[in-house]
């Protein structure tokens, strides 16, 4: 399993399949830290009922901070997407392929709105429901039993939700089978017209399919273009071959950087930026490039970014040695444990 990052496509991915969706400010930033690898989707009820039952999933209750799930689903079947950092919402509990007693880090949470003793399941809801763990699943590639109810998983005791999950998984799975929307064979022709100024003549026949089986990519002399269907709207995004050395270095769109959500940015006679889903690299040229991201990314972010007192990366993420993450930038170090306190140490004045 490798490191996926948060499910920042959380409300694209739903709206792809569509849902309607509320996104609650600030919820890219909203968790108790960053996603392992994503694993399945959790299927909760809130136990309350009625129209301000996300204000306890998203601020939590005494002895237990919010989030306490990333999705909440209101009875007209709207999404409210609350966060896309880790939620407290599953306890303690098993299923196959699992961590036991650890699904927090690994499983999307999604609280349906039913008071859990009799109030009625409406049928926009429940279509809702189903079509979203769809969603998620496919888009984490992964199957229908990995949509689990909290009562099948917890050894606490859990009694939600109060509907049955053998029915409900095999409507998922009919959902994830029906597949995304077809790609468009033009969005790749569309976004090389625009980059055309640099992006040279294509190398590569037609769209091949990208490692996901979904996803589409062509390569061209100065760059590639990639698409997929959930990202950027299905619109395609070229990335330079300058920064292609780096995304290589990483898996391309099956490592964890996933695909290109922005067009790249260039910073004139230093390098160039560009943003994937699980990070944003950074390279100057004449100098290998560097992902940033998870909770180092957000301590750089808030300083500025390259133009802050760090400056760029020059490496990437590397183990600590006391349990955590450093990266070194041209300025100074962040490191980031387990207590997830990030500090900046050994700010040096020399320009490397
Ligand atoms: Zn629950």
């Amino acid at each position: 399993m490798t490191w996926t990052g948060d499910p920042i496509w959380l409300a694209d991915v739903l709206r792809a399949e569509g849902l309607t969706v509320i996104e609650h400010a600030g919820w890219l930033g909203r968790g108790h830290g960053d996603f392992r690898d994503l694993r399945g989707v959790m299927c909760h009820h809130t136990a309350g009922g009625g129209p301000n039952d996300w204000r306890i999933v998203q601020n939590g209750r005494p002895g237990l901070p919010g989030p306490l799930a990333q999705l909440v689903l209101e009875r007209d079947g709207t999404y409210r997407v609350i966060a896309a950092g880790v939620a407290w919402h599953a306890g303690a509990g098993s299923h196959p392929g699992w961590p036991t007693d650890n699904a927090n880090w690994h499983v999307i949470g999604i609280e349906g709105v039913n008071d859990g003793v009799g109030q009625a399941w409406p049928a926009v809801q429940m279509d809702a429901y189903r079509r979203g763990c769809a969603a998620i699943l496919r888009r984490i590639g992964r199957p229908a039993s990995d949509c689990v109810g909290h009562k099948e998983w917890s050894s606490e005791g859990k009694i939600d939700p109060n509907f049955g999950m053998a029915s409900f998984r095999a409507e998922v799975a009919r959902l994830i089978a029906t597949g995304p929307p077809a790609p468009m064979e033009n969005e790749i022709d569309a976004e090389a017209a625009v980059a055309r100024a640099w992006i040279g003549t294509r190398t590569t026949p037609g769209e091949l399919v990208t490692a996901d089986g979904i996803g589409r990519y062509a390569r061209f002399a100065n760059g590639s273009v990639y698409w997929h269907p959930y990202v950027r709207n299905g619109d395609a995004t070229a990335v330079p071959a300058h920064l292609m050395e780096t995304y290589a270095r990483y898996g391309h769109e099956s490592g964890f950087l996933g695909y290109p959500t922005l067009r790249h940015t260039v910073v004139p006679g230093v390098g160039d930026i560009q943003a994937f889903e699980g990070g944003t690299l950074y390279r100057r040229y004449g100098q290998d490039g560097f992902p940033v991201r998870g909770v180092i990314g957000k301590r750089w972010a808030a300083e500025g970014y390259e133009t802050g007192p760090l400056g760029w990366p020059i490496s990437d993420e590397y183990d600590n040695g006391t349990g955590g993450l450093a990266q070194d930038f041209q300025n100074g170090r962040l490191q980031w444990d387990p207590s997830g306190v990030v500090k900046e140490i050994n700010r040096r004045s020399d320009d490397r």
